[in-house]
C-alpha cells in the first residue's frame, strides 16, 4: 500500500513570541503543494520496522522520521508484528518544505489503513504532534491555520488554485538555528498587530488570489536572507521572470515564486534553471493542493 507525501509551504509565518519551554509561539497559514515523496508500506512476519530508500541526507535508519512514526504507531496500537517501508525522496531536505514531517504523517495514515486501526483524523493528528510541530498539519493538508508551536490546527477556506516555482539553494537551513537567531521579542519589524496571517486569512475568506499575493509574509525571512543575500536576488529574479510575488518558505532556504498561470511558472523555472548564475539550485513547478486532492494522492 502506498501514498504520496506532499510538501508544505507557508503562506504566512508570524512569530508571536518565545515560550517558557524554548519553542516560539507562531501563527501561520500552511498549504500543501503537488511536490511529493512516496511512502510504501507492507506488513511482514518479523517484528519491527524495516526501512529502505530515503536519501543520503535522510538515510533509512532509526533517525528517519518515517522510522520513528512507524515505531510509534506499532507501540501505540500494541502490535507485535512488523512493517517493511520504502521511502522515495523527491522533496528537498532541510528546505523549509517539511518533507520529513510529511513522510511521517503519511506513514501514520498508511499504517492506520493497512493495520485496520480505525483511528480518526483527530486521533492521528494527536499522535503526529508527538513527532514534530509540522506533522499534525500534514495528516489533512490543504489550507489550514497553525498556531501554538504549529501543532494547533484550524481549517481555513481552501486557497484559490495557483502555481509555485520552488527553488532550493544548494545549502540547507536548520529550523532550530533560524529560530535561535531570531531570539526573543521584540523582533525587528515584528510588531504583530498587523501580521501576515490575519491578512492571508482575510484573502482566503474573500477567495481572492490578488489579495492573497499581496498578503503573504514570513518573519523568518529576515534571518535566513540575512545569512544568504543571494536569496534576495533570487526573489527579485523570480519576479523579473514573471512571478507576481516571491517569498521564502518556512525557515528556508527555499524560495517560492507565485503565479496563477502554469505557463508563467514553467517559463520562470526554465529561466532560473538555464542561468549559470543559479547553477546548483534545484527548481520545481508545483500547484497548490486542496485537502481532498491530497487524500486522493
Ligand atoms: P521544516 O519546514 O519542518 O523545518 P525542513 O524542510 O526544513 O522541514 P526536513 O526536510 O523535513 O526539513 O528535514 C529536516 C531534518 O530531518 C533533516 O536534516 C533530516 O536529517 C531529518 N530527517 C529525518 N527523516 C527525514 C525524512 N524522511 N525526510 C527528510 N528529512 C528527514
Amino acid at each position: 500500500m502506498q501514498m504520496l507525501a506532499p510538501a508544505k509551504i507557508n503562506l504566512s509565518l508570524d512569530v508571536l513570541g518565545r515560550r517558557d519551554d524554548g519553542y516560539h509561539q507562531v501563527s501561520m497559514v500552511m498549504q500543501t503543494i503537488a511536490l511529493f515523496d512516496r511512502v510504501h508500506v507492507e506488513e511482514v512476519s518479523r517484528s519491527g520496522v524495516f526501512l529502505s530508500g530515503g536519501s543520503s541526507e535522510a538515510p533509512p535508519d532509526r533517525s528517519n522520521l518515517v522510522y520513528r512514526a512507524a515505531a510509534l504507531v506499532l507501540a501505540r496500537a500494541g502490535r507485535t508484528g512488523g512493517v517493511a517501508i520504502d521511502l522515495v525522496k523527491n522533496i528537498p531536505v532541510a528546505a523549509g518544505l517539511a518533507g520529513g514531517s510529511s513522510d511521517a504523517a503519511i506513514t501514520i495514515k498508511l499504517m492506520n489503513r493497512l493495520l485496520g486501526l480505525g483511528w480518526s483524523l483527530a486521533e492521528m493528528e494527536a499522535l503526529a504532534a508527538e513527532l514534530g510541530s509540522d506533522v499534525p498539519f500534514l495528516i489533512r493538508g490543504g489550507t489550514a491555520l497553525a498556531s501554538g508551536r504549529g501543532e494547533q490546527l484550524t481549517a481555513l477556506p481552501a486557497a484559490p488554485t495557483f502555481w509555485l516555482v520552488v527553488v532550493k539553494p544548494p545549502f540547507g537551513a536548520s529550523t532550530p538555528r533560524v529560530y535561535q537567531a531570531l531570539g526573543a521579542p521584540p523582533y525587528p519589524g515584528g510588531q504583530h498587530r498587523e501580521g501576515a496571517t490575519a491578512k492571508v486569512m482575510a484573502a482566503l475568506a474573500a477567495g481572492s488570489y490578488g489579495a492573497l499575493i499581496a498578503a503573504v509574509g514570513n518573519d523568518l525571512e529576515q534571518v535566513t536572507i540575512g545569512w544568504h543575500q543571494e536569496l534576495q536576488e533570487l526573489k527579485e529574479a523570480l519576479v523579473r521572470h514573471g512571478c507576481d510575488r516571491a517569498l521564502m518558505s518556512g525557515s528556508g532556504p527555499t524560495i517560492l515564486g507565485f503565479t496563477e498561470h502554469e505557463d508563467v511558472a514553467r517559463q520562470a523555472a526554465q529561466a532560473i534553471e538555464q542561468s549559470a548564475y543559479w547553477s546548483g539550485y534545484g527548481v520545481w513547478v508545483a500547484k497548490t493542493l486542496t485537502e481532498q486532492e491530497g487524500n486522493e494522492g
